[in-house]
């Protein structure tokens, strides 16, 4: 069967149409991590019609990671995450490829994995693998969205590798305060995580223009959001020296 029906009603977008649907279509996307955001934003990228999208998450399921991570169900826990992400995946979208690798991004696979995208998202908790996918996807000319969240608020940032301020500029170092364990609404990890998609989407098609330079803040105590303008970091090892 054809699945051009599947997307015509985000062709009617203005200045969306059938070429910036070719371009997802074309699109190899990595998203690190399909738990609360990463989860909720590849299903937004199926959705949508990314051509191929690659998964990388390691572990399996457990019963207090069903608050937010609606790629899983309740039947999957004890399994491993990333077989139930891609499952849902494949049964929403068959028009789409989708791989899983069982494991989450480190020093030893970023490089490869990075490799295969076009476009790399960055959802994971903490700061170590967010540095690294930050770091070779600048490395590499490959466009980089970073999502993140606490409680009640999120942050998004997208990068146009050597053209934009990367996540390296603002944080140097992996902050000494950070927990693993934090808050988390499923709908407050699911919202950033659509912010984050659609600034993906831009990147890759053109349609619009993502906030390139400025940390998109989300407050949902206050329902507000703002953008942060930024400074690039003129002598930033990963996005100044890299891809210029
Ligand atoms: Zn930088």
């Amino acid at each position: 069967m054809s699945y051009e029906e599947y997307y015509t009603w985000q062709e009617d977008v203005p200045g969306f149409g059938k070429a910036a649907q070719e371009k997802l279509k074309n699109c190899t996307a990595l998203v690190s991590r399909v738990g609360g955001l990463g989860g909720p934003l590849a299903f937004s990228l199926a959705a949508a019609g990314v051509g191929r999208i690659i998964l990388a998450h390691g572990g399996e399921l457990r019963p207090d990671d069903l608050n937010r991570q609606i790629l899983m169900t309740h039947d999957g826990l004890g399994k491993l995450r990333h077989e139930q992400a891609t499952e849902t995946l494949r049964r929403f979208n068959p028009d789409i490829e989708v791989e899983s690798v069982g494991e989450n991004v480190s020093e030893d696979n970023a490089a490869d994995l990075v490799g295969k995208a076009d476009l790399v998202f960055s959802c994971a908790p903490l700061f170590e693998e967010r540095l690294l996918m930050n770091r070779e996807a600048m490395r590499q000319g490959k466009f980089f969205v970073d999502g993140a969240m606490c409680s009640m608020e999120g942050h998004v940032l997208a990068v146009r590798p050597g053209e934009s301020t990367c996540l390296s500029c603002l944080v140097k170092e992996p902050p000494a305060y950070w927990n693993r364990r934090f808050p988390v609404i499923g709908a407050v990890s699911a919202m950033v995580a659509q912010i984050a998609a659609l600034e993906g989407i831009k990147l890759v098609t053109g349609f619009a223009e993502p906030a390139l330079d400025h940390l998109i803040h989300v407050d949902t105590v206050a329902m507000r959001m703002k953008k942060v303008k930024l400074l690039r970091d003129p002598d930033c090892p990963y996005c100044s020296n890299f891809a210029s």
